[in-house]
């Protein structure tokens, strides 16, 4: 029998409906695979028992023909999402020993379209990161390698690094991400996979963990475009808990897919050819413009003149929303607290320095310090200015064109140990990406080829306001140009 971790997910679909395996043999031989890439760190939680018991009912429904859009598929969570009765840590010590008493909306939509829990995925913490090595539980190791050097691990990017890994190491076939800046492109960029950032409002947040909430959004990562496609139908859709989820009938992406890019109009952004941006990765970006030109997409030069101000506006805005946001973990209601105190104000203050890592410590800091009654008017209320610049950068240039194509990051995935020291330097990594959080519209990333040592690369795709289908379609196009439709798993390091 072919190994079932290497399958789509519409693979294993038509699989399991023709019978030709359950899904107790499919989830068996994903609990295999997690079970021999424990080296990657890629999970903080495992939890074959729920798969297992998941699997069992997931074959029940199959039998008889009640089947959910994602039966019987084993797939992994990043521990941000809040899942009753299991662990969620959001890769913070902080949150060491929370078991929250609800589910999620966005996991409790997958549960009842009958995916099957493998387990909740590691990230940096409170998904502030961008190479998944803030986090309290370890960094994880991207199942690929470079071809000069067997012996160095690579970041999977992050902060959605543990579910990139996962996927791209085959211990699961999909996984749910959170991007507030760039956590699910970019991962899926240094892993060879699919990441897509929907449009903000699409998916609920109602139980996420909460980092930056005017800009985090719930979406998938998988190996396809098609496999993004169907988990994406399963995740989204209007949820009265979260009163930013959008009024919106979530279609059938998949039916509405052909990969036909004719007369689509793609717009390059001459912004997005950024200092620092790897010449392999600009090749690649002519390259993938070539391919739509000669499938009869139409190319158009535009301008996004305010993109430059977008990663200072970000680190502005996100820090913010952040120290507020994280407020709340103050030792009393939940999780870690601080033994030994001298007083309420020692209690918070014990708990948060012993919860918190460096990284997040550094965004509650600089949060609070543009939110300061002497620094509001100069930072946060610029930054906010120059979010509806953006936004109206975007306004424009889609009156011209129907999505626009750029590089997900400006480098291919780095060594571990090799990662740029100073916190902006890493902040860098976003830089392609915080535009489409900033302005809320959908993105993703399309692995589209390879760095001459070996490491994917990715492009991205960023499409007007719930416009999903053309955003998956045209990515589908470029899947399908770049031959990257095989699967990641059979290329990586892991067999
Ligand atoms: N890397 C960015 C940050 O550290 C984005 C994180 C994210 O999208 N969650 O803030």
């Amino acid at each position: 029998m072919t190994d079932l971790t290497t399958l789509s997910m519409l693979e294993a679909k038509e699989g399991l409906a023709l019978k030709k395996f359950s899904s107790v043999e499919l989830t068996k031989a994903h609990i295999k695979k997690m079970e021999a890439t424990r080296d990657l760190n890629a999970f903080i939680t495992e939890t074959a028992d729920l798969a297992l018991s998941g699997a069992e009912n997931a074959d029940a429904r199959l039998a008889d023909d009640v089947a959910g859009i994602m039966e019987g598929l084993p797939i992994g969570i990043k521990d941000l999402f809040c899942t009753r009765g299991v662990k969620t840590t959001a890769g913070s010590k902080i949150l060491s020993n929370f078991i929250p008493p609800y589910e999620s909306t966005v996991t409790q939509n997958l549960w009842s379209a009958g995916a099957v829990m493998m387990g909740k995925l590691n990230l940096d913490e409170f998904a502030m990161g961008s190479a998944n090595l803030t986090s309290a539980y370890g960094p994880v190791k991207n199942p690929w390698k470079a071809t000069d050097d067997l012996n160095k691990e690579y970041v999977p990017g992050g902060s959605s690094g543990g579910s990139a890994a996962a996927v791209a190491a085959g211990s699961v076939m999909a996984s749910t991400g959170t991007d507030t800046g760039g956590s699910i492109r970019q991962p899926a960029a240094f892993c060879g996979l699919v990441g897509v950032k929907p449009t903000y409002g699409l998916c609920s947040r109602y139980g996420t963990v909460a980092f930056a909430s005017s800009l985090d959004q719930a979406g998938p990562i998988t190996k396809t475009v098609r496999d993004s496609a169907l988990i994406l139908e399963a995740m989204a859709g209007y949820d009265s808990k979260d009163s930013t989820s959008l009024k919106y009938e979530i279609p059938s992406y998949n039916t509405l897919m052909t990969g036909d890019v004719k007369g689509l109009k793609i717009g390059i952004p001459k912004e997005y050819q950024v200092g620092g941006l790897d010449s392999e990765i600009e090749d690649l970006w002519k390259k993938s413009i070539a391919w739509y030109q000669e499938n009869g997409a139409e190319i158009i030069d535009i301008s996004l003149p305010h993109s430059k101000y977008a990663l200072p506006a970000y680190y502005i805005l996100a820090p913010a929303e952040a120290s507020s946001n994280l407020a709340r973990y103050d030792g009393v209601r939940f999780g870690h607290r601080a033994e030994d105190v001298t007083s309420l104000d020692n209690l918070y203050e014990k708990t948060r320095g012993e919860g918190f890592g460096d990284e997040v410590k550094r965004r509650i800091m600089t949060g609070t310090y543009v939110l300061s009654a002497g620094y509001y008017d100069a930072y946060f209320v610029k930054a906010l200015k120059v979010r509806r610049l953006i936004c109206q950068d975007f306004e424009e240039a889609y009156k011209k064109v129907d999505v626009i194509l750029t590089p997900t990051t400006p480098t291919p995935a780095f060594a571990i140990g090799e990662e740029p020291k100073d916190p902006i330097a890493m902040y860098m990594n976003d830089i392609l990406t915080v535009t489409a959080n900033i302005s809320g519209l959908p993105a993703m990333s399309i692995p589209s080829g390879f760095s001459s040592k070996g490491l994917p690369l990715g492009m991205q795709l960023i499409a007007p306001k719930l416009q999903e289908t053309r955003l998956l379609n045209a990515g589908l196009f470029l899947e399908t140009a770049a031959n990257f439709q095989g699967l990641a798993t059979n290329v990586g390091r892991i067999s």
